[in-house]
């Protein structure tokens, strides 16, 4: 059972301890087992989330955009329990968020209700093979004819590329240069061409895609023209955060293993736990997931509660936690031995699990970047 003595804290309303004790019942006993099919395991995992009622918490509900601590504390249980799990979640919010905060009438009523029961699946389509962190430039382009837009190009790394009934994509429309010039497209999966499935170290569906002349009706683009770029910066700006809050799941978890392992180990008379070397340790990375902890929770409550511009908390929130994360998973790693590294153990799941939230949805380094640029607004 993880540590929850945090939800003490005053970020959170009962509705969110609620919703932690009962995640954390469902993944002890109805989280749907792995079969070892990765597509089959996700589309089960996203059933499974949407009947339990869970995906609701990943889109608008008519009124309110979603409960930014609500999704933390369901992303930091289900990581808790299994990468996939969380992965399931993750991607039908990120995949429906510009039409959960942009989206018209028709539009949410068409998808979102689809998306909450699980009966589709999401997926968010930036990344390009020649531009990723610089989505500014990103080149596949979207031309109106008629009542249509015609999209080309290639899109790669998408995450659910192979599963998902729809994939949000970006496209140039060209109103403006860089930035200015990119739009948001609901575009269905019969639209979207497989080029080519792509392996991780941490198995997930994902794939190039390809748009040949894919051919989408007029009211399929979510805003205005060239309103691409605030779109998609403002979805992940809602879900930064929760990457986060994976990365302090996954943490949790390499600390409790750590501290069964230690505890249970003979060294000498006694047990590895009885090191102080190793009490150091357990007491480095318990501190590591209590910052984590703080920040990602004040972010999210920022966030939800309004009233401030939470970008800076949001990627300090991300940044540490990703980095702290791949600390405490790889000390976990290394008190388990070599146990660490045997194929099965929980720990060398975990070290595999964690290396690409430090890279996707802005990689630590633009996260730096958007802490400093906040920081020397307030400066000069
Ligand atoms: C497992 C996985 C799932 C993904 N899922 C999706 C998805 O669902 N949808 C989607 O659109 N994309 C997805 N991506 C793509 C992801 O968003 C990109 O990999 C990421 O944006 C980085 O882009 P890039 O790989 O092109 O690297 P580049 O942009 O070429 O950057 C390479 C490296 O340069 C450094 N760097 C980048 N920017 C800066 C900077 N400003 N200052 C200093 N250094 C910098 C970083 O270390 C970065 O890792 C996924 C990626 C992975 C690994």
């Amino acid at each position: 059972m993880p540590d929850r003595s945090h939800l003490s804290w005053p970020f959170f309303e009962p509705k969110h301890r609620e919703l932690a004790h009962k995640l954390q019942r469902w993944c002890e006993t109805q989280m749907p087992e792995a079969s070892g099919h990765l597509d089959e395991d996700c589309r089960a995992l996203v059933q499974a989330l949407g009947s339990a009622g869970f995906l609701k918490l990943s889109v608008a509900d008519g009124k309110h955009r979603p409960d930014v601590r609500s999704l933390a504390i369901a992303r930091e249980t289900l990581a808790y329990h299994s990468a996939l799990a969380d992965f399931a979640f993750a991607m039908q919010g990120l995949g429906s968020g510009a039409i959960s905060l942009f989206g018209t009438v028709e539009q949410k009523r068409e998808w979102l209700p689809r998306v909450a029961s699980g009966e589709a699946i999401a997926a968010f389509a930036m990344t390009e093979p020649e531009c990723g962190s610089d989505a500014a430039n990103m080149q596949t382009s979207a031309m109106r004819d008629g009542n249509e837009w015609v999209i080309v190009g290639e899109k790669t790394l998408i995450s659910n590329g192979g599963i998902a009934d729809f994939y949000l994509t970006f496209a140039r429309t060209g109103e403006g240069e860089g930035a200015r010039g990119l739009s948001a497209f609901i575009v269905p999966a019969e639209n979207v061409q497989i080029a080519e499935r792509i392996e991780v170290v941490a198995p997930h569906p994902l794939a190039r895609l390809k748009y040949d002349n894919a051919r989408i009706p007029a009211d399929s683009i979510i805003g205005e023209a060239g309103e691409g770029f605030r779109i998609g910066m403002e979805t992940l700006n809602l879900f930064r955060v929760t990457v986060g809050a994976a990365a302090l799941g996954f943490a949790r978890r390499a600390l409790d293993e750590a501290l069964g392992f230690a505890t249970s180990r003979r060294f000498g008379s006694g047990t590895l736990a009885d090191n102080p070397v190793t009490q150091a340790k357990l007491a480095d990375m318990a501190l590591g997931v209590d910052a984590s902890a703080l920040l990602i929770y004040r972010a999210a409550w920022q966030q939800d509660v309004g009233g401030t511009d939470n970008r800076r908390a949001a990627a300090m929130a991300k940044l540490h936690a990703t980095e702290s994360a791949q600390r405490v998973i790889d000390a976990s790693v290394q008190m388990h031995g070599g146990a660490g590294v045997t194929r099965g153990v929980k720990v060398e799941e975990l070290y595999r699990d964690i290396r690409a939230l430090r890279i996707y949805e802005g990689a630590s380094e633009v996260q730096r970047q958007i802490i400093a640029k906040d920081l020397l607004k307030g400066a000069s």
